[in-house]
């Protein structure tokens, strides 16, 4: 039997597993992901992303090409919005305009790309950078150890066995995540609340959409409640279906025995048009449930995306917190992996990604009993909060961050309050660099980033001397002030933006994330700022250069 090695087995290569790849290779650490299809995804599926994931993919150098790739199949800004069917009354509006009210906090914009346009984008950056990729095989069977994990893979077509030996594996492996069952981890939550299907067709609905910019389309009728996403030039789509009849006495069956014909009917209903000619494509079951998994790490196996939790698709969540997961550990799996941070920091995931993506799950079910099914309403169920902490104000809590004297965070903010405090995400600031607008966001995304204000020479000498000392890869910059090497900071908004002082300093993770504040130049050293790394690092002392 051929047998290979690699540092990380991804296993699934879908929205989350393909951006496991594409992030660890872009950390220099070269996975091996498998995939049980022969290819992309060839449905559309999830296509709302938000700007956070945005943000992810400009950190890679993907997000131009998504965003060109977004404009041949939707129209910016678009609505989401509910009514009776296409042609029928409209009911509501829940939001008016995708960007409206958020363009501020982030240089990134949330936008509509389907994950057949998305995968392959994804998966051509991830083996540019020297992911590798074999699709058509299947991850059999896997078996951990101190040192490792070991797995057999199965080539779908010619049946050879593979042996691979890595010494990290992320189950990136779907909702009903064979892994995790093998792994006994239990899904916590609402369990299965319909049994929905998903139908595709093909018809010019173009007449039905009267030049409306309407990006999902919840329907609510006497027939049925699902909702409608709809791609340029309005002759594909699909329509979710997730119960049928009266609401007083709703059928979440749909699924079971459902004919073409009566899809076909189903979908006339959710047009409110007898006459177009549409024809289904094809029919896909799914269940929708609200679960979070119970832990996200067994020893050297890691839980991400579908797997580690499932949400029912209102709000559009589900792969943006999967693609979060993968943005969060992957950075902690390649210092590791360098040896340049101890295996504690791996512990770090579940307990960072755990509450962001229960309290994400429970807003999405929220959002599911308001939007489509209020005779599931009752008194636990969470109030709905507003989309921008959800999308962007998760908050962590973990051996990875050190709080200040603001102390520990609450699980989430508005992102226009964090103000830089240590477990949040680093606000977005417009700064220039050589005469070129950018963001403070494009500071991060590769190595710790050190900021200091602009009165912080005490913290930029002893950031520089920290990142002599230590093989942690640090960057400097002074951010404001009429320093020759200072970034300009033509709104003179930094310090505020970032809670501190002008000679202030924050210590920001390669993922975006605040790991350390000082408010002040007080105690500005070279040994505070490396001490702070070790801690963050989960190691005594950081390796030294
Ligand atoms: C109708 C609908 C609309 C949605 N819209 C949105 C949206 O707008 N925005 C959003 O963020 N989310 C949305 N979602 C949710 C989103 O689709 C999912 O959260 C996301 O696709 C999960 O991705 P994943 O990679 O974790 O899992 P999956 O996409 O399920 O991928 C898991 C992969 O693992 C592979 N696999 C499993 N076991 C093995 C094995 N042993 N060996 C090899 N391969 C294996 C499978 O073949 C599969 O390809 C929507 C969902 C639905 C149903």
């Amino acid at each position: 039997m051929p047998e290979i090695e690699t540092p990380v087995l991804i296993v699934g290569g879908s929205l989350v597993g393909m951006s496991a790849a594409l992030l660890l290779a872009h950390h220099a650490i070269r996975p091996l992901v498998v995939e049980h299809h022969r290819g992309t995804a060839i449905h559309p599926r999830a296509a709302m992303i938000t700007q956070r994931t945005m943000e992810v993919f400009r950190t890679v150098g993907i997000e131009q090409v998504v965003m060109q790739k977004s404009d041949e199949q939707f129209v910016q800004d678009g609505a989401i919005m509910a009514l009776e069917s296409l042609t029928g009354k409209e009911l509501a509006f829940f939001i008016a305009n995708l960007n409206e009210g958020v363009r501020d906090i982030s240089p990134s914009l949330r936008l509509f790309i389907t994950q057949s346009l998305l995968e392959p984008l994804l998966k051509s950056r991830a083996e540019e950078l020297g992911a590798e990729l074999r699709f058509a095989t299947e991850m059999v069977s896997f078996a951990q150890d101190a040192d490792g994990v070991t797995a057999e893979l199965r080539h779908r077509d010619t049946g050879e066995v593979t042996r691979v030996r890595s010494k990290y594996m992320i189950a990136a492996d779907g909702a009903h995540s064979p892994i995790r069952e093998k792994l006994g981890i239990r899904m916590l939550g609402h369990g299965v609340f319909s049994k929905s299907v998903t139908i595709y067709f093909k018809g010019d609905v173009a007449p039905l959409m009267r030049n409306r910019n309407l990006s999902v389309m919840y329907v609510v009728n006497p027939t049925l409640s699902g909702f409608f996403r709809i791609e340029k030039p309005f002759t594909s789509g699909f329509l979710a279906v997730h119960w049928l009849g009266d609401v007083k006495n709703p059928d979440t069956d749909v699924s079971t025995g459902l004919a073409e014909e009566r899809a076909l009917a189903l979908l006339r209903s959710g047009l409110g048009d007898e006459n177009v000619p549409v024809k289904i494509e094809n029919i896909m079951n799914w269940d929708a449930t609200a679960d979070t998994a119970e832990h996200f790490q067994d020893g050297r196996i890691f839980l991400a995306g579908d797997a580690a939790h499932v949400m029912p698709p209102s709000g559009g969540f589900g792969g943006n917190t999967g693609v979060q997961d993968a943005h969060n550990i992957a950075w902690k799996l390649a210092l590791v992996l360098k040896g340049l941070a101890g295996p504690d920091l791996l512990a770090t995931y579940e307990p960072e990604r755990r509450p962001a993506c229960e309290f994400t799950v429970e807003q999405a079910y929220s959002r599911y009993v308001t939007r489509s099914a209020p005779y599931l309403r009752s008194d636990d169920m969470q109030p709905i909060e507003n989309d921008l902490p959800i999308e962007c104000g998760y908050c962590y809590n973990s051996a990875a961050i050190v709080p200040d004297s603001d102390g520990p965070l609450p699980a989430r903010m508005d992102p226009r309050e964090s103000k830089a405090r240590p477990g949040s995400r680093a606000p977005h600031l417009e700064i220039e660099k050589n005469g070129a607008r950018i963001s403070t966001l494009d500071l991060f995304g590769r190595n710790f980033a050190l900021l200091v204000g602009p009165e912080g020479k005490p913290w930029l000498e002893s950031g520089r001397a920290a990142a002599q000392q230590t093989k942690v890869a640090l960057d400097v910059w002074q951010i404001g002030g009429r320093e020759g090497h200072a970034l300009r900071d033509p709104s003179a908004q930094f310090a505020s933006a970032y809670g501190i002082s002008p000679s202030g300093a924050v210590l920001v993770r390669p993922d975006g994330f605040v790991a350390w504040r000082a408010k002040t130049s007080s105690g500005a050293s070279a040994e505070a700022i490396t001490a702070a790394l070790a801690s963050i690092l989960c190691l005594a002392r950081v390796k030294s250069a």
